[in-house]
């Protein structure tokens, strides 16, 4: 069939620009679906990205993808901007669907990441990479002798003040309920630790300032009460969901929805499917990981096509 690729890319944000890079460059001609709200990742919802390799003065995180983007084009990428609607992955070849347009390939490189969840406020996304952020490990640094507050309650909420105390003045977790969900370890740690303090039974309710975050408001479930916290950064660590509904029912995900792959390789159950990215990874989410990955995904891809002959 001559309209069979090589290869499909689902994802546009570091991993599937990256692994783009990679086929591109092994002369697989390989097709992008970018997505369509949200292509070029979770990146284009953030400014200063100082942890990425090779920026030493950081990169604006928009401009980071849009050079990704470009360097899988020069090597001869094809990208579409559009959101993959269904798949059929034990096909030979298999079935990559747009609507009601049909493409084909012999393999599949899944890079759908995965979204965080919000607290659903008015100003939070306006504010995000301006005092609101999803990120400890990328964000922490820039809160020096702040006050900032964490919302949520389980392992990784906890995970993220404690590294936070590292940077900030103080850390305010705000919690919905008045225990935590958190490990026993991982609460004996924060209860420990003397600039974590605990607002229970409340959730934020707005979150202040114009260009950047100046303080939250908070109302306490039980009496209705709300009140003011000045705070100049607001975490929000409440989980994240893996983007893997897409492939229900054919490759397998752990509790948690996350892709099942056969580490260290990107090889996923069915032979000629790959994935990478934060759609497989609930530990390390970062850009680099997820560019990792990608690189790692296109490869197997290139190694299992030529063993195909
Ligand atoms: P994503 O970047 O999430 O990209 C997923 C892609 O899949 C998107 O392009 C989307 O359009 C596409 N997609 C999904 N479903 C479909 C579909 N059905 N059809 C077609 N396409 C689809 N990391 C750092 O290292 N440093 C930082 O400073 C940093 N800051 C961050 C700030 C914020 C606000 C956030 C949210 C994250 C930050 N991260 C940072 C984490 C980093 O962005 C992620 O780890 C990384 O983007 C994951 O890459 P990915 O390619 O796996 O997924």
């Amino acid at each position: 069939m001559s309209d069979v690729r090589n290869v499909i890319i689902i994802g546009s944000g570091p991993a599937g620009y990256t692994a783009a890079v990679y086929a591109a460059r092994g002369d697989l001609k390989p097709l992008v679906f970018e997505g369509s709200v949200t292509a070029g990742g979770a990146l284009m919802n953030t400014t200063d990205v100082e942890n990425f390799p090779g920026f030493p003065d950081g990169i604006m995180g928009p401009d980071l993808m849009d050079n990704l983007r470009k360097q899988a084009e020069r090597f001869g990428a094809e990208l579409i901007t559009d959101d993959v609607t269904e798949v059929d992955l034990k096909a030979n070849p298999k079935v990559v669907k747009v609507g009601e347009d049909v493409y084909r390939a012999h393999a599949i490189i899944i890079a759908t990441g995965s979204g965080y969840r919000e607290l659903g406020l008015d100003d939070e996304k306006r504010l995000s990479g301006r005092g609101v952020s999803w990120c400890a490990t990328c964000d922490g640094f820039f809160f020096r002798n702040q006050h900032i507050a964490v919302v949520g309650g389980g392992d990784t909420a906890m995970e993220e003040a404690i590294f936070l105390t590292k940077f900030a003045e103080s850390v305010t977790v705000i919690h919905r309920r008045d225990e935590l969900r958190a490990s026993k370890i991982m609460q004996d740690r924060a209860f420990a630790n003397d600039k974590i303090k605990f607002l229970w039974d409340s959730e934020v309710v707005k979150v202040n300032g114009e260009d950047k975050v100046t303080g939250v408001q908070v109302r306490n479930l039980k009496t209705g009460e709300e009140s003011a916290l000045e705070v100049t950064g607001l975490f929000i660590a409440i989980g994240h969901d893996p983007r893997s509904q897409l492939f229900e029912g054919q490759l397998d995900t752990d509790a948690d929805g996350y892709l099942l792959v056969d580490a260290p390789t990107t090889k996923t159950k069915i032979p000629g499917v790959f994935a990478s990215g934060d759609v497989v990874d609930h530990i390390y989410r970062q850009a680099i990981t997820a560019a990792g990955s990608g690189c790692s995904a296109a490869i197997d891809a290139e190694h299992w096509l030529q063993a195909q002959g």
